[in-house]
């Protein structure tokens, strides 16, 4: 990405800040204790807040863009808020908001993506996306593409979990192999994990904010607040700017590359040998499991055989676990073996001809 926000921030960066914009005086003695603190990159607020029920404080509204403004001046650490139509884009924009963010119950829907896409036509404002609520790549995606389409280049990716119905130990369950798999889509842009609504509480944040660092994220958007007790929205994930800066010392920041580059290089060729050989030895199995069906069908019998079936499970699973494999990984790959093995065994009941 060129002559980004991001490119003059150290990696991981850290968007910190309450959920909500509340007083001017929370949110300066907010912003004023996470720049004492030392870690904030960029200040976020919510002003206009998108509640799940009505009858929730919704937000300060626009009479807290000069607040936000004033924590700047204060502090010189630049500021995001979310916006979620045209109105809000115009207003962040009069008032000199640095970063805009468009949340998870915005990202989707197309109709309201178009319409700040088109607001901001004319501008290069960084805007940062939030993955759709429900698990559903092509709206994330497709989501940056219309921001992309109105000429934006700043662009970049927040990751804050995907809702679930019933009880869970997630607010917002991770799904990681979506963020995984929306890197393999867009390695060019920036993501970073936003923990605080994945969790939904205060003692996980922690461990999710690390997997986050393993996985190569670029950073982390934390929600904290000076009272996380008192706080209008969200208050048993949010957490103080202290115990950010303390969580935030205690993340390990991986390298992204090995040191020793031969030794990874050596690493992954052996990898590459044994899958492989992975490969062809799963072939000939299956060739010999087509065999094998021929001569079931020539004998008459079904291809089903139960108690072979019992035993061979009862073998690989023995093997594997003493070789260290995982019961739930071993489960997996025998079941899927015996299918294709079944599926190739069919393929002569199917044909007439033998
Ligand atoms: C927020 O960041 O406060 C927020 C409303 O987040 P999300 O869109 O992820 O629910
Ligand atoms: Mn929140």
């Amino acid at each position: 990405m060129s002559s980004s926000v991001f490119d003059i921030i150290k990696r991981p960066i850290l968007i910190a800040g309450p959920c909500s914009v509340e007083t001017e005086e929370q949110f300066l003695n907010t912003a004023k204790r996470l720049h004492e603190a030392g870690n904030a990159d960029i200040l976020r607020g919510g002003i206009w807040k998108p509640r799940t029920r009505p009858d929730s404080f919704e937000g300060v509204g626009a009479k807290g863009l000069p607040w936000m403004v004033t924590a700047k001046e204060m502090t010189g650490i630049p500021i995001t808020t979310e916006v979620a139509k045209a109105r809000h884009v115009e207003l962040c924009l009069e008032f000199g908001i640095d970063v805009l963010w468009i949340g998870a119950r915005t990202t989707v829907n197309p109709f309201a993506v178009q319409e700040i896409a088109d607001a901001l036509r004319g501008t290069n404002i960084p805007v940062l996306v939030k993955n759709p609520i429900n698990p559903d790549l092509g709206l994330w995606l497709g989501a940056i593409e219309r921001l992309e389409k109105s000429g934006l280049t700043q662009i970049g990716a927040i990751h804050r979990g995907f809702s679930n119905y019933s009880e869970s130990y997630y607010r917002n369950r991770p799904n990681w192999q979506i963020p995984i798999a929306f890197r393999d889509a867009r390695p060019d842009l920036p993501m970073v994990c936003d923990p605080s609504h994945i969790c939904g509480r205060r003692d996980t944040l922690y461990e999710v904010s690390q997997t986050a660092m393993d996985l190569n994220f670029d950073g982390l958007m934390v929600e904290s607040h000076e009272n996380p007790d008192e706080a209008w929205s969200d208050a048993a994930q949010q957490i103080t700017p202290e115990v950010l800066h303390d969580l935030i010392n205690s993340i390990v920041v991986r390298e992204e590359e090995f040191k020793d580059k031969h030794l990874l290089a050596d690493l992954r060729n052996n990898i590459d040998q044994l899958d492989d050989q992975i490969i062809r030895l799963l072939a000939d199995r299956m060739n010999l499991a087509l065999e094998v069906g021929k001569t079931k069908k020539q004998q008459n019998i079904t291809i089903l055989d139960e108690e072979r079936w019992r035993n061979i499970k009862d073998k690989y699973k023995k093997e594997g676990l003493a070789l260290g494999l995982t019961d739930k990984f071993l489960d997996k790959l025998v079941r899927q073996i015996h299918l294709e093995s079944i599926a190739k065994q069919s393929q002569h009941f199917l044909k007439k001809e033998d």
